[in-house]
C-alpha cells in the first residue's frame, strides 16, 4: 500500500479503492450467510400417514428466488411435492414455527392438520418421537439437520410408536449432500451473479 500513499491519490479514487475493497470482502464472505439444512419427519393421525397434497402445502422454486418481502413461510417449508422433508433455510428455526407453515399446530394436548383438530380423548393421545426419544412437546425445539421426528395421533404404546418411528425416513442426509434441486439461497454456493446483486442491495 505505501506506493499508494504517496501517489497522493485524489480522493475519489481512494473512495473507489474503498468500496472495491468492501465489496471483494462481501462477495466473499457473502455466502456465509446461507443457511440450507434438512430434516424429516412423518405426521400419523388412527396410523394413516397424512400426506400433504395441496399445491399451497409447497413453496416453489420460483418463489425463493422473486424479490418479496422476507415471510415466516421463506425460513423452513416443503418442496417438489415431497411431503416428508423440511427445508429449514434460517438458523435457530424450531419445529412448533416450522409446521406453523405448513398449516400444522400441536401441543401435548392436541394436533391440529389445516381445519381438522384432533384432541387427546377416549385413549388417543398426541405423541412425539424425536430421534428416537419421546417427548412431550417439541413446538419450542430448535431444528437440527437430519433431524427425525414423528407427530402421532392415537392409541399406539411405545412399541407400536417405536415401529411408526422406524417408517420416518432417512433422506434429509441426501438432501444436504446433493445439490438440492429447491435451493433457496442454497446449499451451493448462489450463482455470481446473484451475489453480485446481494452485495449491494
Ligand atoms: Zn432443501
Ligand atoms: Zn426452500
Amino acid at each position: 500500500m505505501d506506493w499508494l500513499v504517496k501517489q497522493k491519490l485524489h480522493p475519489i479514487i481512494w473512495m473507489l479503492i474503498g468500496v472495491l475493497l468492501f465489496s471483494v470482502f462481501r462477495f466473499t464472505t457473502y455466502s456465509s450467510d446461507d443457511v440450507h439444512y434438512h430434516a424429516n419427519f412423518n405426521i400419523v393421525i388412527d396410523g394413516e400417514e397424512y400426506m400433504f397434497t395441496e399445491f399451497t402445502d409447497y413453496v416453489e422454486i420460483a418463489a425463493c428466488e422473486a424479490d418479496h418481502e422476507h415471510s415466516a413461510e421463506d425460513d423452513g417449508h416443503l418442496h417438489d411435492h415431497i411431503g416428508d422433508v423440511a427445508h429449514i433455510h434460517t438458523k435457530n428455526l424450531t419445529w412448533g414455527q416450522f409446521f406453523q407453515n405448513i398449516r400444522v399446530t400441536f401441543s401435548n394436548q392436541h394436533l391440529q392438520v389445516k381445519k381438522d383438530v384432533y384432541t387427546n380423548e377416549r385413549g388417543n393421545e398426541v405423541s412425539f418421537i424425536l430421534n428416537g426419544n419421546k417427548v412431550t412437546n417439541p413446538s419450542t425445539t430448535i431444528i437440527e439437520s437430519e433431524d427425525r421426528l414423528l407427530i402421532n395421533y392415537g392409541d399406539q404404546n411405545d412399541n407400536q410408536l417405536q415401529k411408526l418411528f422406524r417408517q420416518v425416513p432417512k433422506t434429509a442426509h441426501e438432501h444436504n449432500q446433493s445439490a438440492d434441486p429447491a435451493a433457496c439461497g442454497g446449499s451451493e454456493p448462489s450463482s455470481f451473479e446473484k451475489r453480485l446483486r446481494n452485495i449491494f442491495f
